[in-house]
């Protein structure tokens, strides 16, 4: 079952399969531009499949399945398993956020008759990516009275979209002297708003039209972009890529693609578990997991205590032995390698397109710094369920020793003292606006991800 390509021995009943869990996929990520899209998605799908919250709820038995949403921006799902969960649950852990251009708090200006919106990037970004290419705004704008203002400019096909302009090649010269890191400047990262003065305005008149169609479309003013939360995104439908419809382009793969296989491993569950299953879906990992939403919040510790709480179990000893008893795939994306890049990994230690799902024992940089180095029993155990389960996987760097690397949220939750490895997809183009992934290894990930809720 080791580093071979699915589509070789798959069959049409599960290319099939596999197609249409990718279609699933596509309108997720399409639909889910912002970590708060994908919290309301997701919300929605667990309703159907009889998710209750849990604030509401005073007890829990086996068969429950409960969630709890964190300000719209995190939310964790439980199905209540038959042993006790101070025996331990099974999590599966991904993130929401992407990198992405955020907005500014006083973002709006006027220069040379176009008015622009001055921008922030957000995570890792290759800034020279985001330039000419089709944008659109999306996210909340919130009135002082507390009314909250869904903005989504770009995304409808009658919508016009935004951008960021470059310099033509006429004129480059000098520009394409620079570092690719300084070709385009953080601050430079503007987004052009419109170019059509309002009629009797004297000063920044171009500014105040888009500010007129703004209050009329939206009904909020320009200080109210001082409690905004809006997002610069690449605009546009994920899509089949490839003549063979293989693979998957979209934006925001990292992480939404682990996001939705292990969302649908939880709810596709039918059967009671043996072990309390668990997804959590978290924000802010692209900017190192802090704040409220984001893994090292204390927001996931208290849903297990209200759990506990629940069962009339609450102490702090029955917490941390549920933590240290738990145990946890970190499903993130990792690097798929690239053959017109091949040289900065160590080929029998990468991840490969179409090879099924990546277990990444350790990411970090230069030295595994910073790194979850997951135990050799973990990660024995997990080989018996993914042999058990005829489930493709592949092991991988990220890059290599002394290329870089990254992280996830998994060291996280190894400081409760449990077991913890990365596991997901690999991508190309990460961080990209538009980043690939195989459709083969988008539903492996799913199969992983059911087969170890289930074990
Ligand atoms: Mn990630
Ligand atoms: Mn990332």
């Amino acid at each position: 079952m080791y580093s071979k390509n699915i589509w070789k021995d798959a069959t049409q009943e599960k290319i099939n399969a596999m197609m249409q869990f990718c279609e699933e996929y596509k309108t997720y990520i399409t639909m889910g531009k912002t970590e708060r899209l994908c919290v309301a998605q997701t919300l929605e799908l667990v309703k159907q499949k009889g998710y209750q919250d849990l604030n509401a709820i005073q007890s829990v038995q086996p068969g429950d399945k409960v969630y709890l949403v964190n300000k719209n921006k995190n939310i964790v799902l439980f199905h209540i398993g038959t042993k006790p969960l101070t025996e331990g649950i099974r999590v599966l852990g991904a993130h929401i956020d992407s990198p992405r251009l955020d907005i500014k708090q006083n973002p709006l200006y006027e220069k040379n008759d176009f008015a622009l919106l001055d921008t922030h990037y957000y995570g890792g970004v290759k800034k020279y990516q985001w330039v000419t290419i089709p944008l659109s705004i999306c996210g909340v704008v919130v009135k002082k009275d507390g009314t909250t203002i869904d903005v989504m400019i770009g995304e409808d096909e009658a919508d016009p979209v935004v951008g960021i302009s470059d310099l033509l090649i006429h004129l480059a010269g000098e520009q394409l002297q620079k570092t690719a890191a300084k070709v385009i400047e953080g601050e430079d990262l503007d987004v052009t708003m419109g170019s059509i003065p309002l009629a009797d305005c004297e000063k920044d008149a171009v500014k105040a039209n888009i500010l007129k169609l703004l209050k009329e479309k939206y009904d909020f003013e320009e200080e109210d972009f001082l409690s905004a939360e809006l997002e610069v995104v690449p605009s546009g439908k994920a899509r089949d890529y490839g003549v063979d419809r293989s693979m998957i382009a979209g934006y925001g793969h990292d992480d939404r693609v682990c996001a939705y296989t292990s969302l649908r491993a939880i709810v596709d569950m039918e059967e009671i578990p043996t072990y309390t299953s668990c997804c959590i879906l978290v924000d802010k990992e692209e900017i190192g997991s802090v704040g409220a939403t984001g893994a090292q919040s204390l927001f996931f510790e208290n849903a297990i205590l209200m759990l506990l709480h629940a069962q009339k179990g609450d102490s702090l000893l029955a917490l941390r032995k549920t933590l240290e008893h738990t145990k946890m795939l970190s499903s993130d994306v990792s690097a798929g390698f690239d053959p017109l890049f091949a040289g900065v990994n160590d080929p029998k230690n990468a991840a490969y397109l179409g090879r099924g799902i990546v277990f990444n024992k350790y990411t970090g940089s230069r030295g595994k710094s910073g790194s979850n180095d997951a135990n050799p029993e973990y990660v024995a155990w997990i080989r018996e369920i993914m042999d058990e389960n005829r489930i493709h996987f592949q092991t991988a760097e990220l890059g290599k020793v002394d290329q870089g690397g990254g992280g996830t949220i998994a060291y996280i939750l190894g400081n409760y003292n449990m077991n913890v490895v990365d596991a997901g997809v690999p991508v190309l183009n990460m961080h990209a606006p538009m980043e690939i992934v195989s459709k083969a290894d988008v539903y492996e990930a799913y199969l992983a991800y059911l087969a170890f809720l289930k074990k």
